[in-house]
């Protein structure tokens, strides 16, 4: 097999590999898996993941005015130009539509409505002291962390800085095991957080009214430990596949939400027999 000087490992990759191991590993790093002679299939990124990409790039634009100026935050048009701008790069190369987000049409009309609200609700509320930096961490040997943590913040006029973080989606999932590695990564460049929260906007269907952003408070420390044992376990498995080859170190989850062929490289393949 291939002998490998680094691996990085995503912050994002954690919830992921916590839901089908095996799946995460097709998507992240179809490099370990095609070098040992398996063939994920290519996927063109979900609508989704474009849609919720883009609402954070109306986000960045509208906390950096905020963090440059002290209080301006800029135009809702000019957020929402640079969040379509951002859908049609990331689409450029083919997407995969879904009931919620069936054309783009539809996509910039949710993307306008989400960034509308989170320019209204969170915007206001955050004091920004940093925005998507990107850092790296030497974790074991063979392994880094490399991660943008969304938004570093204080909150209305407390002191005390927190980790923000902005989900879209259809449904509300957990993702402690990403901002535990982004709490990691932020500590080690002397930027210890006291709290995290992930602001989530629902993507709803065109026509729908949207709902309320749901801010959802996670436990530092406990983000910390899954991040941590998240992390382990990843590189203890890639460690036995890059000694043995085999597929079955990374365990399958037949019973995820995503396991289908619109999201999974290996639905289908040889190389996961498991799938539903
Ligand atoms: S087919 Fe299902 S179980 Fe197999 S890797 Fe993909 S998501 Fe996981």
């Amino acid at each position: 097999m291939t002998t490998i000087d680094t691996i990085m490992i995503r912050p994002s990759s954690g919830p992921s590999y916590n839901d089908c191991a095996r799946r995460t590993i097709a998507k992240a790093y179809g490099f370990l898996l095609r070098d040992a002679g398996y063939e994920p299939r290519q996927l063109s990124s979900s609508v989704g993941a474009a849609v919720g990409s883009s609402v954070h790039k109306a986000g960045e634009y509208s906390l950096h005015i905020k963090m440059e100026t002290g209080d301006d935050t800029g135009t809702d048009n000019d957020a929402i130009d640079a969040a379509v701008a951002e859908f049609d790069a990331r689409i450029e190369d083919g997407v995969i539509w879904d009931d919620t987000t069936p054309t783009r049409n539809a996509a910039q009309k949710q993307i306008d409505v989400m960034t509308r609200m989170y320019r209204s609700r969170i915007v206001p509320k955050l004091v920004p002291v940093m925005i998507e930096r990107r850092i790296e961490l030497q974790y074991k040997p063979g392994f880094e962390i490399s991660g943008q943590p969304d938004v570093v913040a204080s909150v209305d006029d407390e002191t005390a800085i927190g980790l923000r973080d902005t989900k879209t989606g259809v449904v509300q999932r957990a993702n402690g095991a990403q901002y535990g590695n982004y709490a990691a990564l932020l500590k080690s460049v002397h930027i210890p957080v006291s709290s995290i929260t992930e602001d989530f906007l629902q993507r709803m269907p065109v026509g729908k009214s949207q709902p309320e952003p749901i801010s959802k408070i996670y436990d530092v420390r406990t983000c910390i430990a899954l991040a941590k044992a998240t992390n382990d376990r990843m590189i203890r498995d890639i460690n036995t596949f890059l000694e043995t080859g085999d597929i079955e170190t990374f365990a399958p989850n037949p019973m995820s939400m995503m396991c289908g062929d619109k999201y999974c490289p290996l639905h289908g393949t040889t190389a996961c027999p498991h799938h539903k």
